[in-house]
């Protein structure tokens, strides 16, 4: 490629919806090997919808109700799509109280005279809940790369529920572009590893770290630089940021949160993966000392 100067490509990127933030970020960007990317509202859209529910001992709309309540009170992406389907049930959603959010787990309050907890798998069996009854519905809506939610009433799981997250249009031909820039892929996720390696085999992507908790995000990026990697992370949510902090150049998702964006060095304006690997062509074009 032609040398361009650090101003040409910022001018460039800025015209393509990339948004470098300083020379710094152009000059890191060109030796990176290896790109981290987080699921959910990176890789897809981040909007999901409920697909499945099912109970036993409780009726369909009673609990979906209770789940919804409780989730009203949640800015999770899995909440809304639970909140938007009660709703347009036109299910009434009872008032939660004492409520508390485990950051990467799952949600829990009081409502309707009864305890309920909404969450992963994980969080339910932290409060000794036996999950048994639902694991093999939960691997089998898992592996059509839905995310799973367990829910329990007065400590006893009674439900499960699944919500549908597409993939971006844009993201396979995204993914396609790295790899042929030789570029390796590591998908980063608090989803179960069954939902992550689903979406991972329909984009072609052969390393997945599933099942990490938000505080440890910046940890697996900093284990990669150790072992020689030169990293980038891309990532939308407030979880992320840590990690992208951590990481060589962080890209967020100018869809996501300002929190991501604050932490980054990159941020794609409209959440476009394919905006990677024009930076990356980008960086690479750029002449080498020059200031
Ligand atoms: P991601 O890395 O995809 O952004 P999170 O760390 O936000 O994932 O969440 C990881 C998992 O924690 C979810 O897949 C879900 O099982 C559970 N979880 C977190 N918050 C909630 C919530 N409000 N309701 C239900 N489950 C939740
Ligand atoms: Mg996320």
């Amino acid at each position: 490629a032609t040398p361009i100067s650090m101003t040409v490509a910022m001018g460039q990127g800025a015209r393509a919806g990339i948004l470098f933030r300083n020379a710094g970020a152009i000059e890191r960007m060109r030796n990176i090997d290896t790109i981290v990317v987080d699921k959910t509202g990176t890789l897809t859209l981040g909007h999901p919808a409920l697909t499945d529910f099912a109970t036993e001992g409780i009726a369909q709309d009673e609990a979906l109700a209770l789940v919804a309540g409780v989730e009203q009170l949640s800015e999770h992406p899995i909440a809304r799509a639970i909140v938007a389907s009660a709703r347009a049930r036109g299910l009434k959603l009872p008032q939660a109280e004492d409520f508390e959010a485990l950051s990467g787990l799952g949600v829990q309050a009081n409502i309707d005279g009864k305890r309920v907890l909404v969450g992963s798998r994980n969080f339910l069996s932290q409060h000794n809940i036996d999950t048994q009854r639902w694991d093999e519905q939960g691997e089998a809506w898992r592996a059509e790369a839905k995310m799973v939610v367990f829910f329990a009433v007065d400590g006893v799981a009674a439900g499960i529920a699944a919500v549908a997250d597409p993939v971006k249009e844009s993201t396979p031909e995204a993914i396609t572009t790295l790899r042929s820039l030789g570029i390796h892929i590591v998908m980063l996720t608090g989803d179960s590893r069954r939902t992550a390696e689903a979406v991972a085999r329909q984009l072609g992507i052969r390393e997945t770290l599933a099942e990490v908790l938000p505080e440890h995000k910046a940890r697996h990026v900093k284990r990669l630089q150790s072992e020689g990697h030169k990293v980038a992370m891309a990532g939308d949510g407030i979880n992320d940021a840590p990690a992208l902090a951590q990481a060589d150049v962080g890209i967020a998702m100018g869809t996501g949160t300002d929190i991501a964006m604050e932490s980054a060095d990159i941020t794609l304006v409209k959440g476009d993966l394919r905006g990677i690997a024009r930076a990356v062509v980008l960086s690479r074009a750029t002449m080498r000392n020059i200031r």
